[in-house]
């Protein structure tokens, strides 16, 4: 079924307008059509009921209430100095399933903070076309900057990606009844050497994915894969 962001809700009523509407009109969409729409942060399905070229305007049929897979990943992942390239992570992570997104600052990552908060707005709206398109539950959250020194491995597994000094493999971890993960992934440049002792130090388990160097990118999306279709919920 086709889903859409909602912009406004009146009554029982759901109107879609501006951008949103011009894919309505793009994907041929019909009245008596029904929808799923998306609006401050529920799901709903719904019937279109009439269409202006000021709005598509759809009746509630019922609030969806889907749960979202488990384990719930939460990717630290260090801001790539090349900032559009987190423009991919949030869209790739948001298809293969990752809960959470916190952008984080380290040694190698880009530093600009203002620059970086500035492209939130942007990751959020990626993270909602992808949740549109690939149909999961609710959009992938994107959490406000954190730093690498202050991370905590507070999840039931927290892992680091580390190409260099990651002497396990995913193979070797018991990935059954996880509720919760975290992973941290580095930036372009990888961690430094005292930003992987001291992750280690703090719980987090250094993890090594066979059998390449891989981009930052691409770790993060095969890594969050590989967890979900692994891992057995209990
Ligand atoms: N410049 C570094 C590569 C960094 S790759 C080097 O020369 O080795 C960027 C990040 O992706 C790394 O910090 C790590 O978190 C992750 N990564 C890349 N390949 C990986 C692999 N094979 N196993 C685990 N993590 C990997």
């Amino acid at each position: 079924m086709d889903r859409f962001i909602a912009t406004k809700k009146i009554g029982d009523t759901l109107i879609i307008e501006g951008e949103e509407l011009q894919h309505i009109f793009a994907k041929r969409i019909k009245v008596g059509q029904e929808l799923e729409l998306f609006f401050e942060d529920k799901l709903y399905l719904c019937l279109l009921e009439k269409l202006t070229p000021k709005g598509a305007f759809c009746i509630v049929i019922k609030e969806l209430e889907l749960t979202a897979p488990l384990p719930f990943i939460t990717l630290y992942q260090c801001v790539p100095v090349e900032l559009r390239t987190m423009d991919f992570v949030v869209e790739k992570v948001s298809e293969v399933g990752a809960y959470r997104l916190v952008p984080t600052l380290s040694k190698r990552s880009f530093q600009n903070i203002t620059a970086i908060n500035k492209r939130m707005e942007r990751w959020k709206r990626v993270a909602l076309s992808a949740f549109k398109q690939c149909k999961r539950p609710r959009p992938l959250e994107i959490a406000p900057l954190a730093k690498l020194e202050e991370l905590k491995a507070d999840a039931d597994l927290n892992l680091l990606l580390d190409n260099f000094g990651g002497e396990k493999s995913l193979k070797d971890l018991n990935l059954n009844g996880l509720k919760t993960v975290s992973l941290v992934v580095g930036p372009e440049g990888g961690f430094t050497k005292q930003e992987s002792e001291l992750l280690r130090k703090r719980g987090f388990i250094p993890v090594k994915l066979y059998p390449y160097i891989l981009r930052s990118e691409t770790a993060a999306l095969l890594g969050v894969g590989l967890i979900m279709n692994l891992s057995t919920p209990s």
